[in-house]
């Protein structure tokens, strides 16, 4: 990220997304917690274009993930667990579908091979790419909030691991709102702050690092965002995460915070190739799922 000069805003008088108040104080680093709801975001704004650097290929395949495609089990492995989750919570009738960040289309996938009829977008180029010709999927490359779909033509919207990197999720959000027929759903993942785990970690807690992620939600600031934009939300709750051994060390060696880094590289050398392709079920607490939906 080094090669962006990223402009540190002021937000002195943006109003929380969550709160509407325009009082910030000092966190970590870029980051500010609104002083009335708690809810924190960096202090960072990018413009298209830095969104479009920030996201070329490598950062699927080394910036932010050890290497993303190479990880398909594991992928598999998360999406076909939420996809059961999203069938108990919605019923029989899933879909039509559409997803914000698509990425390769592993959800995409997921969603096809189960008969429901879905669509998304992503603002990277290679892995929408690889979603429609290998993966076989309607995905394209494009800013959700410049695309034009109708409304009511899907039943249901998911942002998995997507909210955290918008510079303007309420923009998002209120389009997901406008764009669902009453009933519609709204499904979402990202990092949980105010966890045990987040609040343990503190400033090195992994999932802190701007101007990748600029939007840090508690389950309590979530609740208040979506409440705010309309939402009646359903379900709000850490979720577990499968994990492949190889790639998490990878990850960890590179991005790890404090001794976690160290001990990761080490492990690197000393965990056998065939552990490597192993993997786990963890829940750290720290992975917030959302379910919400549009009543009115
Ligand atoms: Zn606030």
């Amino acid at each position: 990220m080094s090669a962006l000069s990223i402009p540190i805003q002021s937000l002195a008088r943006s109003a929380c997304i969550c709160c509407g108040s325009a009082r910030w104080k000092e966190y970590f680093r870029v980051l500010r917690k609104c002083r009335d709801c708690g809810f924190i975001r960096a202090d960072i704004d990018l413009t298209h274009e830095q969104v479009r650097k920030l996201y070329q290929e490598d950062y699927f395949q080394g910036e932010e993930y050890g290497d993303y495609l190479a990880d398909a089990v594991s992928h598999g492995k998360n999406f076909a667990a939420r996809l059961a989750v999203v069938r108990r919570l919605m019923g029989r009738n899933v879909g039509p579908l559409f997803e914000v960040g698509c990425a390769y289309g592993f959800w995409l996938q997921q969603c096809s091979l189960a008969g429901i009829q879905c669509a998304g977008v992503d603002v990277c180029v290679e892995p929408v790419r690889h979603a429609r010709m290998v993966m076989g999927q309607n995905a394209q490359v494009g800013d959700f909030l410049s695309l034009s779909l109708s409304r009511g033509q899907y039943r249901a919207f998911c942002l998995w691991d997507t909210i955290e990197h918008l510079s303007q999720p309420e923009q998002f959000v209120g389009k997901v709102y406008d764009l669902l027929p009453p009933g519609g759903w709204l499904f979402l993942t990202t990092g949980d702050i105010g966890s045990a785990f987040a609040s343990w970690r503190g400033p090195r807690w992994r999932m802190i690092h701007p101007p990748t992620h600029l939007q840090y939600f508690s389950t309590e600031t979530m609740r208040r965002f979506l409440n705010r934009q309309g939402f009646q939300v359903m379900r709000c709750q850490s979720t577990p995460m499968y994990r492949n051994i190889g790639e998490t060390l990878e990850r960890v060696a590179k991005l790890g915070k404090g001794i976690s880094r160290p001990i990761a590289q080490t492990l690197k050398q000393l965990v056998p190739s065939g552990a490597k392709e192993l993997g786990f079920w963890l829940d750290l607490g720290d992975i917030m799922f959302v379910a919400a939906r549009k009543t009115k």
